[in-house]
């Protein structure tokens, strides 16, 4: 086992120069993936540690009339009561990730980053058009949640950017679906998420997102267009039209079984019809 120097920076101005100065240096937030991340039962270890839940900025929750952000430091037990984990479906899905001690411990700019596969929350705020404030040494840029997916549906955190900030529009939720489907999520597995949701203004349907996340993200953006502006019910000639797109694009990733998850995307155009 190789000797670390483990850093405990208290200012995102100290982090970024600890990142600037080494070549070789993990991020950890709650290090709950740690032991996890080791390939082989000889541990190994980067030169330089550098632990981000002590820095009190990456902890603040702030909130505005159209918008909540998180430091990307805080635990998922604080953002038990925080929109969207305010409405009972995605705080049920916050309650099935690992125990109350993980929780209290695992951050969710950790969550978020960890790059094995999209761990439980990754799809819902994705379907909330999450963006993602990202801080280097020179510059901060803000990116939306979809820049962690490759072409090939991967997760592509690049490995020393720091993620400061999560930033949410409030928006008003009408429908909530999510489905966990296959096995296990963490740390091996095939399991994923079926997340969309949906809001109606009056009769017509003026935002639907759905994202299905686990070993790979897919998110079919026509399909979406598609629903957008539809009133309400929806026709039988757009539900069938939504269907066969997103038919045709789960085909094309050649991941997907489509057989499973197509009636499920049934069944989320069915609901929208209450
Ligand atoms: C027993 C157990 C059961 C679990 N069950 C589930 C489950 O059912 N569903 C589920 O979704 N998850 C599950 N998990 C995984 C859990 O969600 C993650 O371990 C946790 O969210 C990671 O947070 P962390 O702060 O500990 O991340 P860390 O382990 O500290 O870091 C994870 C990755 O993110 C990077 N990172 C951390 N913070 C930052 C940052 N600010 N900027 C850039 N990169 C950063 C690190 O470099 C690392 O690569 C389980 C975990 C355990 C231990």
């Amino acid at each position: 086992m190789n000797l670390s120097e483990i850093n405990f920076p208290q200012t995102i101005p100290e982090l970024l120069t600890i990142i600037s100065r080494e070549n070789d240096i993990q991020l950890i937030g709650g290090a709950t993936t740690f032991g996890y991340l080791q390939a082989t039962r000889y541990l190994s270890f980067s030169n330089t540690i550098a632990i981000v839940s002590r820095i009190p900025e990456l902890h603040a929750i702030h909130k505005t009339e159209r918008m909540i952000s998180y430091g990307a430091a805080c635990t998922l037990s604080e953002l038990e009561h925080v929109y969207p984990f305010e409405y009972p479906q995605p705080a049920s899905l916050l309650r099935t990730i690992a125990t109350s001690a993980v929780r209290n411990v695992a951050t969710i700019g950790g969550h978020l980053m960890y790059d094995r596969s999209f761990l439980s929350l990754w799809p819902l705020l994705a379907c909330l058009d999450a963006e993602l404030e990202f801080r280097a040494a020179s510059q901060s840029h803000i990116k939306n949640i979809w820049y962690l997916v490759d072409e090939n549906g991967k997760h592509c955190a690049a490995g020393n950017e720091v993620l400061a900030r999560i930033r949410i529009p409030l928006l008003s939720i009408d429908h909530i679906y999510i489905k966990r489907i296959g096995s296990n999520i963490f740390p091996g597995g095939d399991g994923a998420h079926l997340v969309a949701l949906a809001s109606v203004d009056r009769r017509s349907i003026n935002f639907f997102r759905l994202v299905l996340a686990g070993t790979r993200a897919f998110r079919d953006f026509e399909a979406e267009q598609r629903i957008t502006s539809a009133s309400i019910p929806l026709s039988p000639k757009i539900a069938q039209n939504v269907l066969h797109m997103y038919s045709e694009s789960l085909r094309k990733t050649n991941f997907w079984n489509t057989d499973l998850i197509l009636p499920l995307i049934g069944q989320i155009l069915e609901d929208l019809q209450r």
